[in-house]
């Protein structure tokens, strides 16, 4: 029997760290011939369920970014770069074989780019730092040799699509093959609405989400298609992937996850039903399929595969990304941060009705930063950082100028 992967688990407390720690024990239940020791947990807060996680994994580096008690762990990181801390620290005590990055949002920028430059494998669902600092992470990932191993289904479906065909190194290149990658979308809670009604929904309509169980800011930016629109930037990192290679189709049922087109007019699909857990495993043992628990596809019960082309007038979010990586430089940080700043008022409590920042706002912020911010060329970190700042405080001018 191998000795167990040491792994450190991100964002551990969201509903992909939750999953995450579901299919690492279903792993070790199950003699899959795949078992992890894990070594760290990073979150927002010291939550109960933070702590009801370092006593079921015993998990012996724990960071968040709040301050509060943890009890009878060995090492403690506190604030905003804890996790990037965690990282550096846990790997220097035995190594590292995989961290999970599911973190929300930029926060999970610095700790991801930590792993990467250590040359620790990332299994990485916080789409967000790809967005954000894609050209670093991969270009880090090179020197590394650091892999990215996506677990954002759609990535994870085109990942198997081509199994066994993508080059070693970082980024994972495709086959020259590979003519077109289609990513599809469920639609979001407000699909099928009219323009109107979608830009004045509320965040109770946004939230509702017809299929997937989610956090609550992947699941507005999935009403909003921004969600889709991140993801056309995390292909283009993942895979080297141009803007005119890449596509989107709405399909309600979410249950053919994404599409590879190839030169001879082979179209190779990945299907699964809408459970995290199924590219979250294929993530952590990779390239093995052991026996899965996710939720299983009744193919016979299959009805309405259906795909149509996203309405580009009520979910201006797609075009807004081919924009970022025909642009690219900082513009992927300035989009990123200006939605995070925008999702953040919507999901405001103040905003409870919807009356201050009507869903359709959002995109509008985020296309206002884009036109008036100045993209500059990405060195390092600190300029990602700097972009995105200037995005948020646009955003907020935005705002109150509405006030
Ligand atoms: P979530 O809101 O449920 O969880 C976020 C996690 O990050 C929590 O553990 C939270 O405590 C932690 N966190 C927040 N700020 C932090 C900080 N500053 N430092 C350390 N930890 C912090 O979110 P989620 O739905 O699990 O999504 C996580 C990421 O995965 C997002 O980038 C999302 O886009 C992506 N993703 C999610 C899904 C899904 O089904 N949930 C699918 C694909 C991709
Ligand atoms: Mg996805």
């Amino acid at each position: 029997m191998p000795s167990p992967k040491r792994i450190v688990i991100l964002g551990s407390t969201g509903s992909i760290g939750t999953q995450t720690l579901d299919v690492i024990e279903h792993l070790s239940a199950t003699n899959s011939g795949h078992r992890f020791e894990v070594v760290g947990l990073a979150a927002g807060s010291a939550s109960d369920a933070l702590l009801a996680q370092v006593g079921r994994t015993g998990a012996r580096f724990v960071a968040t970014a709040k301050p509060g008690e943890v009890d009878g762990v060995e090492h403690r990181f506190v604030g905003d770069d804890a996790a990037e801390q965690l990282v550096h620290a846990a790997h220097a005590d035995g190594g590292v074989d995989l961290v999970v990055g599911a973190i929300v949002g930029s926060a999970g920028i610095g700790a991801t780019l930590a792993a990467v430059d250590l040359g620790i494998d990332v299994a990485l669902a916080n789409k967000e730092t790809l967005v954000a600092a894609g050209e670093l992470v991969v270009a880090h990932a090179n020197r590394s040799g650091a892999r990215l191993l996506p677990i954002d289904s759609e990535h994870s479906a085109i990942w198997q699509c081509v199994q066994g065909q993508t080059s070693q190194r970082p980024p994972m290149r495709l086959p020259d093959s590979v003519e077109r990658m289609i990513l599809t979308a469920s639609g979001g809670a407000l699909r099928g609405l009219s323009a109107e009604e979608v830009y004045n929904a509320t965040p109770k309509q946004a939230l509702a989400h017809p299929n997937w169980s989610m956090g609550p800011k992947v699941t507005v930016d999935c009403a909003s298609l921004m969600n889709k629109g991140l993801e056309l930037i995390e292909a283009h990192w993942l895979f080297g992937i141009g803007a005119d290679r890449l596509g989107v189709l709405v399909h309600p049922s979410s249950t053919v996850h994404s599409f590879v087109e190839f030169a001879d007019g082979s179209v190779i699909a990945q299907m699964g039903a809408p459970d995290m857990k199924a590219p979250i495993q294929y993530a952590l043992t990779y390239p093995d399929r052991p026996a899965g628990c996710a939720t299983r596809l009744d193919l016979g019960k299959l009805t309405n595969l259906e795909f149509y082309e996203p309405d580009a007038k009520a979910f201006p979010a797609i075009g807004l990304a081919y924009e970022v990586i025909r642009r690219g430089g900082t513009s992927g940080a300035i989009f990123n941060a200006a939605n995070e700043e925008a999702v953040g008022a919507f999901l405001a409590p103040e905003n409870a009705d919807g009356g201050v920042v009507p869903f359709g706002l959002i995109s509008d912020l985020v296309a206002g930063a884009m036109r008036d911010v100045e993209v500059s060329a990405v060195t390092d970190l600190s300029c990602i950082h700097a972009a995105g700042e200037l995005a948020r405080a646009h955003v907020r001018e935005g705002l109150s100028a509405r006030a």
